[in-house]
Order: C-alpha cells, then sequence, then structure tokens
C-alpha cells in the first residue's frame, strides 16, 4: 500500500522524500498516462507519493537576483497556465507553452513536469535552452544549480539523486530577443505529441546579426543546440541569410545536416525530421530578412 503526501511548505516536502523512494507527483498528467496499466483501471504507485501542488514557495513566479544579473525565478509548481498567464514569463517560453495538448491539459500540467520527464518530444525544452535555463535541484540541507543541457541525459533520464527535487527553473534576463519564433510540427493542432520542434531568437542591429540561437526538438535524444554553428552567424549581415544559395546559408543547411539526427518511430520517419528540420531553420532566416 503506498502512502500519499500533501506537504504545504519545501521543508515538509523535502524531509519526506529524505525518509525513503518517492514519486514526486506535479500535476500528474505524465504519471497518470506512466503508471495506468489498463484503460479504466485506476493508475498503480510503486512508491510513496509526494504531491507538490500545494506547497506555497513552488507556486511562485518572480524576479530575482543573481551574481551574473536579473532572473525570473520559476515555482515548480506553477501550471502552464498560469506561466502563460505572466508577464514575467519570456514571449518564446509562452509560444511553446501555448501549443501543448488542450486549455484542461495546460491547468494541471507544469513546466517542471515536462523537463523532469525528459522526453526528446517536450515541447518546452527547445525554448529553455536558448534562453540558458537552468534547474535549482534540493534535497534535504542542499542545494544545486544546473544548466538545463547538464540535467537532462538522456530520453526519460535526468541528473536528479535519490531525494532530490527540482524546486525552480531560472530564466536569466535580459531573455527577450526581439525576434523569437517557435514551431511545432504535430500531426493536428490539439492534443499532438511533436514529430520535430524548432526555436529560434535573434537580435539584428544595423543591418548585423548581433544574437542568433536555434535549437530543434524530437530530432536526437536531447536537445540539438550547437553554440560553435550559432558563433558563424553572429557577427554577418543579415542578408547573407536571406538566400538558400549563400556560403553562409549553405554551410548552416550542411553543418545542422550533420548534428540533426533525428530516428524512426510511431510518429514519424527519420527522413521527414531531417528534411522538415532544416526547412524551420531556413525558414526561420528568411523570417529575419523579412
Ligand atoms: C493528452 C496529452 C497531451 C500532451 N501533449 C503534450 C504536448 O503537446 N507537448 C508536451 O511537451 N507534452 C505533452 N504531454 C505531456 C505532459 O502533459 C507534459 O510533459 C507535462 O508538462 C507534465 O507535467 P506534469 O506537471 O503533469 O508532470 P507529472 O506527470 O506530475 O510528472 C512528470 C514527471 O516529472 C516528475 N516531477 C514532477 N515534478 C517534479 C519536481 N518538482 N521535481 C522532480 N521531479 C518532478 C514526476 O515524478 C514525473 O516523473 C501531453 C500529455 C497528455 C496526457
Amino acid at each position: 500500500m503506498v502512502a500519499v503526501s500533501y506537504p504545504t511548505t519545501l521543508a515538509q516536502a523535502l524531509d519526506t522524500l529524505a525518509s525513503g523512494e518517492h514519486i514526486l507527483f506535479a500535476g500528474g498528467t505524465d504519471l497518470m498516462v506512466r503508471c495506468r496499466v489498463r484503460p479504466n483501471v485506476p493508475a498503480e504507485f510503486h512508491h510513496h507519493v509526494v504531491f507538490t501542488d500545494r506547497v506555497a514557495e513552488l507556486k511562485q513566479i518572480s524576479p530575482a537576483m543573481s551574481a551574473d544579473g536579473n532572473l525570473v525565478r520559476i515555482g515548480a509548481a506553477v501550471t502552464m497556465a498560469e506561466a502563460l498567464r505572466s508577464p514575467l514569463v519570456p514571449n518564446l517560453l509562452k509560444q511553446s507553452l501555448s501549443g501543448i495538448a488542450a486549455p484542461a491539459l495546460r491547468n494541471r500540467a507544469t513546466l517542471a513536469g515536462n523537463i523532469c520527464n525528459a522526453s526528446p518530444a517536450a515541447d518546452t525544452l527547445p525554448p529553455l535552452y536558448l534562453l540558458d535555463a537552468r534547474v535549482v535541484l534540493a534535497k534535504l540541507g542542499e542545494q544545486r544549480t544546473l544548466p538545463i543541457s547538464e540535467f537532462i541525459l538522456s530520453p526519460g533520464k535526468t541528473a536528479l539523486t535519490q531525494g532530490e527535487m527540482l524546486t525552480h527553473i531560472e530564466l536569466p534576463q535580459p531573455s527577450e530577443l526581439p525576434l523569437c519564433h517557435y514551431h511545432k510540427v504535430g500531426t493536428r493542432a490539439a492534443n499532438a505529441l511533436t514529430k520535430v520542434a524548432f526555436a529560434g531568437l535573434a537580435r539584428i542591429e544595423a543591418g548585423i546579426v548581433t544574437d542568433w540561437r536555434v535549437a530543434f526538438g524530437a530530432v536526437a535524444p536531447t536537445v540539438v543546440r550547437d553554440r560553435a554553428l550559432e558563433a558563424l552567424v553572429i557577427g554577418q549581415p543579415v542578408s547573407q541569410l536571406s538566400h538558400p544559395e549563400t556560403g553562409l546559408c549553405q554551410e548552416l543547411l550542411h553543418a545542422y545536416g550533420q548534428v540533426v539526427r533525428p530516428i524512426d518511430d510511431q510518429r514519424s520517419t527519420a527522413q521527414y525530421r531531417h528534411t522538415t528540420a532544416l526547412n524551420l531553420l531556413q525558414r526561420f532566416n528568411r523570417l529575419l530578412v523579412s
């Protein structure tokens, strides 16, 4: 028989987690699918369950300061719907959140659950990689902060250790670059899981690209973001990105063609994903000059 805890403070949650193996339950939208044995039968949990949705400290979205500047902190129990309503949440992240499933699911599901699920197709991950998000992890008496790219290890696997939980997501500011673009390719608008996802951010000043970042989801075991390739674009005239036949565009298509390595699965073929990912890259570049 599993025990169920409903802590109302972070200290209570960490105490409970320290007492043995537990499952953290945020919105439950992944867990209820994963732990359901058959349709119409209640989900089965093999460990004690700790609900996070009553922990006051985890329900906030707030500005904060750190050694390297201003931050936005998003608590682990903040739902997607709440994040969508907050003026502090960057537009790029909102673009990805608004395309996730349907409003009913977004009223329950959290950003933290989407991250900890560590799916290659999780919609919030490409924006979070581009925004240089960090995750704050806590266990009894300890706290550490990791870049999201070090937290997600492989499909379904994160750097969380026994007794540890994600408490906050931190987004360095300024994270709002003038041009941001998220595109999810799925079978239909609502409740479609992603076949390929693309996120792009850029800043153009006096015709020169002064910031340019792109990331792809569902085309590799974890999100693809390549800072060395981004550095090729920064400092170039934006006109270099307007025609697919320019040297820079060709170089980018060739290089991203090597790092984007999708697989065939029930949702799509590798070939379709590969071609689509490169088309989305070209489309983003064309948007910058239009
Ligand atoms: C019909 C349907 C449609 C969906 N559509 C999409 C979609 O379009 N795009 C998409 O990306 N996803 C989609 N999902 C997946 C899911 O809704 C998301 O991954 C969601 O963000 C999970 O959040 P949650 O709060 O419900 O997590 P939960 O199910 O509660 O938890 C997910 C995982 O995270 C762990 N966890 C939760 N909180 C913490 C914490 N604070 N610290 C450590 N671990 C924690 C849990 O233990 C569990 O392993 C869909 C799911 C369904 C059922």
